[in-house]
């Protein structure tokens, strides 16, 4: 049986949603967050996180999801993890406190090493 590695989360934060291809996610309920990590009663909580969750982000309330990934919301977002990453809200600094090719994908995360998997 494959073992799984615990990844260490204690390193240098870096945000995987600004610096990987991870993506972002669509929650249940019909708003766009920065990925699915963050979707949960833990998360909510945290003031930055909350702003993704309020009624005027609301799928239905737009054309389109680039009027909503190209809006105030996401570009504060960026620009936050971009210049004030000590700001990030406490999840993110645990979930993206380990590598950057931990978790990234299913892909490459399952898939990377193909031959150990036997
Ligand atoms: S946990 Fe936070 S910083 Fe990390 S990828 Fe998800 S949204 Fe981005």
């Amino acid at each position: 049986m494959m073992k799984i590695k615990k990844a260490d989360r204690k390193r240098k934060f870096q945000p995987k949603c600004l610096l990987t291809d991870r993506q972002p996610a669509f929650t249940a309920t019909g708003f766009l967050i920065p990925c699915c990590w963050v979707d949960n009663p833990t998360a909510w909580k945290e003031k930055k996180i909350k702003e993704f969750y309020d009624e005027k982000w609301h799928i239905d309330k737009h054309e389109t999801v680039l009027e909503i990934m190209h809006g105030e919301l996401f570009n504060d977002w960026w620009d936050m993890l971009e210049n004030r990453p000590e700001e990030a809200p406490e999840i993110c600094k645990r979930y993206c406190g380990s590598d950057l090719d931990d978790k990234v994908t299913k892909h490459d995360y399952f898939f990377k090493n193909k031959e150990e998997i036997k």
